[in-house]
This record gives structure tokens, sequence and C-alpha cells, in this order.
């Protein structure tokens, strides 16, 4: 099930069917995509060759609205995980209460081995690729792993030559310069910053006491780990695909991120390489290297699995201690884990609450392109704290009530509820 992240999907909403109200029949047709479009993408490379990628964009329900969710470049995408992805994106807009169904995309590429101008071919290619199936109110594409916000500036422009006019609403997480919002980068970390936070009220515990773990200190990992240090909690290990870095008495966070920013690895940080800062001063931590399963069993209050999806498995689920899991990254419990370690009472915040600060934020970038007028950066941050707050809220309420066994359950509850009730609102056509 590990290996495959649609099936792992099915299996959670199987498991939250029981406490749903939902038809039955809806439910049914809510484990389907409406359509996914696989795209050959052959594109002239900087070194002179032609080399043909494949790509894909899965819609999967726009019974809530537009179709909204990233774009992965990885060597590992398939179809079936752009479909698992764009299912999770329908639960979570469903869930913090967005006027969105669920989409994502996927190119099949290592970028470490492409330059800027490859890259900037394949999304162009890409884009053309799907360009009948996106449009600023049908389908609105956003950066995930290996995308950023000049990826989405490709996008934009390629999409616009098209149209013959500058379409800024057609993507979101783009430069602050063509349409984007302040807070967009760092705003999922931010998300699984302030539900840990909000976590750690719930459970009457004191943030400043913990400890914490991340895996994955890209764009998401960083951010939930440089504002959960500046909360007062001790970063004690963090890792990218390279490895870890480890130190008990907790890790510069910010000097981490700098070296991390200017481009360096997790093994030259713990080989005492760091980039980004003045020889005068390198670093405070002692880190040393940890490798990425140990770090998954650090003995920890909080690990933040924040890279990729099916790490924490029925294989490794007993080696894990720490006592609250907040779900960064999409996926990354299969549900055989996820059944062991709601028995063990570990909390696990899942993906489709914790990691919604991305789409709320990209939400609000859609909504000032709407209006053609820019908010400042403290009323995006108040806004997506206010709308991840309440579905925290609710989440809770739900598992309160003491009917579901888990978050996870109670989050899918209220997202397929209120999927299956514009589906009942809206009626089956013809
Ligand atoms: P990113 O590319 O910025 O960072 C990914 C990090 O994970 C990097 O440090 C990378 O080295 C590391 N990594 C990759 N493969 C790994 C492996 N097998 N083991 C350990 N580390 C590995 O990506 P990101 O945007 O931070 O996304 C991370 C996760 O968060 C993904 O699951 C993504 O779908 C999810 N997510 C991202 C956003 C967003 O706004 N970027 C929103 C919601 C969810």
């Amino acid at each position: 099930m590990a290996d495959d992240p649609f099936e792992n999907m099915l299996a959670q909403m199987d498991r939250a069917e029981e406490y749903a109200e939902v038809d039955h029949g809806i439910f049914e047709r809510l484990k389907h995509p409406e359509r996914t479009l696989k795209v050959t993408l052959p594109v002239k490379l900087e070194s002179g060759g032609v080399e043909v990628f494949e790509g894909y964009r899965c819609q999967f329900d726009s019974a809530r609205g537009p179709f909204k969710g990233g774009v992965r470049y990885h060597p590992s995408v398939t179809q079936r995980e752009v479909e698992a992805l764009a299912g999770w994106m329908t639960w979570k807009a469903a869930l913090v209460d967005l006027p969105y169904g669920g989409a994502k995309g996927g190119v099949i590429c290592e970028p470490k081995e492409l330059t800027d101008r490859d890259l900037e071919r394949l999304t162009r290619r890409y884009t053309e690729g799907i360009r009948r199936m996106i449009g600023p109110e049908t389908d609105v594409p956003a950066p995930d792993m290996n995308t950023n916000p000049q990826t989405m500036a490709w996008m934009m422009d390629t999409y616009s030559m098209y149209e013959g006019y500058t379409v800024p609403k057609v993507v979101t997480g783009k430069p602050l310069e063509i349409g984007g919002t302040p807070g967009r980068v760092e705003a999922t970390g931010r998300g699984v910053s302030i539900i840990t936070e909000r976590l750690f009220e719930y459970l009457e515990r004191d943030l400043t006491e913990a400890t914490v773990a991340v895996q994955g200190f890209g764009n998401v990992g960083a951010n939930a780990a440089r504002l959960l240090d500046d909360a007062g909690a001790r970063v004690v290990a963090a890792s990218d695909v390279t490895g870890g870095a480890y130190d008990p008495e907790g890790l510069d966070v910010p000097t981490l991120a700098t070296h991390v920013d200017a481009g360096g690895l997790m093994e030259e940080y713990t080989a005492g390489v760091v980039r980004g800062v003045s020889d005068d001063r390198t670093r405070w931590d002692e880190a040393g290297h940890i490798d990425n399963e140990t770090l998954l069993s650090l003995d920890v209050d909080v690990l933040i699995p924040a890279a990729v999806e099916g790490v924490i498995t029925a294989h490794n689920v007993d080696d894990i201690r720490a006592s609250a899991v907040v779900e960064a990254a999409n996926g990354p419990t299969t549900v055989a884990a996820d059944e062991i370690l709601t028995e063990r009472d570990v909390q696990v915040v899942p993906d489709i609450l914790a990691n919604t600060g991305g789409v709320i934020v990209s939400y609000l970038e859609w909504v000032q392109n709407s209006q053609e007028f820019s908010w400042p950066l403290q009323t995006v941050n108040a806004e997506l704290e206010r709308r991840i707050g309440s579905a925290f809220d609710e989440t809770i309420a739900r598992y309160d009530d003491g009917d579901v066994p888990d978050l996870r359950t109670a989050a899918y509850t209220i997202a397929l509820e209120r999927t299956a009730s514009a589906h009942e609102y809206r009626g089956l056509f013809p």
C-alpha cells in the first residue's frame, strides 16, 4: 500500500465512510477522478539533445468550484500519485471551506539534472500541453515539490501568450511583481506551525518544552522549522534527500535555513561546510549526521514528515517514538501505520488539515487577482490563521464527539460531507 498513494487515499476514505453522512452512491463517485490528461513533452535541452518527458494533470472533483492544485517535478511522479494528490487537494479545499475542487499536476523529471533554460522550456511545453484544461475560472495550478514562483511565472506567461493578454489569475504562487501575494512562499510552513501550536494548546502541553524533528527541509519543512523555532520549540533534527542533521541540544535553524537557501545540502552541513554565512560565525549547533530512517524514529515530541508520501508504514511504525505527528507532506502515513498509531494514542494531524496553509493563501492570491487589489502581509497572515484555525476547531469538535477514532477520520468526515452535499445540490447531469 505504501507504494500506491491512490490506494492509500481510498483506504482513508473507506475508514471515514461509516462516520460520514454521505449517500453511498455519491461516496462511490468520489473515489474516481473526473479526468486525467497525460502529455508527452519533447524538449530541446541546452546540452543539444532532445529529451522526451511525460507529464500529467488530474482534475479530481469540481463540485465545489474550480479545480486547484500544485505541479510537481520529480523522478518518481506517476499517474496514480498525481491522482491521489488531486484527491487530497479536493478534501483539503473542502475541509478549509474554500470554493475550490481538487487537481494536481506532475512531470517525471530530475530537476537537478536540468539547467534553468531546460526547466523553462519544459515548463512552457507542459503548460502548452495542459493549456486546454487550465484557466483562471476552470483549473488553477500552483507550486509543489521542485517548482516555485519562477515556474509559475513561466506558466502564467505561456498561458497569457496564447490568450493574447496577461492572465495573472491562471496560477497562484507567482512572484510578487506579477500578481503574487505576500506570504505565499512560507504559507504552508506557517500553517504547519500554527497547527502544531493549536495541537499543543488542545493537548494542554507547552510547546516551549517540546522537541521537533523535520523530515524534508524544503519550502514547507524549513519554514515550519523556522517558525516553530521562533515559537520556542527545540528543533533537534532536519533532513533533505542526502540525510539529516541532528543535535539533541537543538539545531541552529536560521543558519541551517541560510545554508539551504544558498543551495547547500544537509550532508555538507554535517560535514562542516556552511554556505551563505560569513566565516567568523558559521553555526552554533554541533549537528552530526543522521539518516532519514533514523530521524523518523527519534524520541521527540513532534515528528513532521515534510518530504514525500509513504514514509511511515507498517514496516517502521513500531519504531516511531514521537507522541505527535504533524503531516506537512501529502500522504506520509499509510493506513496500516495509521491504525497502529491510533491504537498507541499518537496524535496524527492529517495532511488534509496540517498542510492547507498553501492552498488557503493561494486562494487569497486568486481573490486579490480578481479584485485587482493587493493586501498587506498582515492581512494575508491573519486570514490564513483564521481559516486554518477554524478548520482545526471543527476537526477537533468532530473528534471530541467521541464517535470517530482519530483526527484524520474526523477531517475526512467533514470534507466528504461537504463535497457530497455539493454533489447532491447540483444533481446528476444530464
Ligand atoms: P521542496 O522540493 O521544497 O522540498 C522537499 C524536501 O524534501 C527537500 O529538502 C528534499 O531534499 C527532501 N526530500 C525529497 N525526497 C526525500 C526523501 N525520499 N527522503 C527525505 N527527504 C526527501 O518541496 P515542498 O514544496 O517543501 O513540499 C514538501 C511536501 O509538502 C510534499 O509532500 C508536498 O506535496 C507537500 N506540500 C507542499 C505545499 C507547498 O505549498 N509547497 C503545499 C502542501 C503540501
